[in-house]
């Protein structure tokens, strides 16, 4: 068993490499980690090396864990679907989202943000091709979803999210990340000021930094596997 420290340690060094192989600055991609089922104490591990930005994907887990470690620099991310009796609790605690799919939703952060915080910064759930989760607008929602949001006071559109399927045998790890990277381009080509690809995960993470991925959302490489 591994401590926190060598996984750590080790997933720098795949983003380093991946980085590498694809001609990027390790600079250009934010390392997400995904704290979900994870106890409050071995957050403050990761912290205490150097672990920034935590996701959590479940706000009943999740608030208990903000209130326990105030005291630390946490930007807070919310990566799990969003239901519209927990827009008002995301947009209070947390300083990114993930998961948004619908206008009613982004509407609701947007109101629900409080005014002494700066604007909610918000990635669009996109279900691009293979992808098996039932979150996530269609592809060609996106755009028309992304003017509307980047005209709510209370958000910051930051870019696009995706988290495909499970990799089968024989799937082109690239392919969905390819997508939303296209995506990205059209609605940067028609001025939307979006600098984020919030992609790939502890089994795929090289795929996506090698199709432009700001930011990885890992898990179970950090962490171990989930109970
Ligand atoms: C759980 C989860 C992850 C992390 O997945 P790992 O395979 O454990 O790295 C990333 N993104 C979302 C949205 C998740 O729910």
């Amino acid at each position: 068993m591994s401590s926190l420290r060598e996984r750590y340690t080790a997933v720098r060094a795949r983003i380093a490499s991946a980085c590498q192989a694809a001609g990027r600055d390790p600079a250009s991609v934010q390392l997400l980690a995904i704290s979900k089922t994870v106890p409050a104490q071995r957050l403050r591990e990761a912290y205490a090396l150097g672990q920034r930005a935590f996701g959590e994907n479940y706000l009943q887990e999740a608030l208990p864990k903000i209130a326990a470690l105030t005291e630390l620099a946490i930007a807070w991310h919310f990566t799990g679907p969003i239901q519209s009796n927990k827009t008002a609790e995301i947009a209070r605690h947390f300083a990114w989202a993930h998961g948004v799919d619908r206008l009613k939703i982004a509407e609701r952060l947007s109101a629900q943000r409080p005014a002494e915080l700066p604007p909610l910064q918000v990635c669009i759930q996109v279900n691009v091709s293979g992808e098996a989760s039932k979150s996530g607008c269609a592809p060609a929602a996106a755009l028309p979803l992304a003017r509307a949001i980047a005209a709510l006071p209370g958000l910051h559109l930051r870019g696009l999210m995706t988290l495909p399927a499970p990799l089968a045998l024989g799937r082109d790890a690239r392919a969905p990340f390819h997508e939303l990277r296209l995506l990205l381009e059209q609605a940067r080509a028609e001025g939307l000021p979006l600098d984020t690809l919030s992609m790939g995960m502890s089994d795929d993470l090289e795929a996506a930094v090698a199709e432009g991925a700001s930011l990885l959302r890992i898990g179970t490489a950090l962490f171990g596997a989930r109970g």
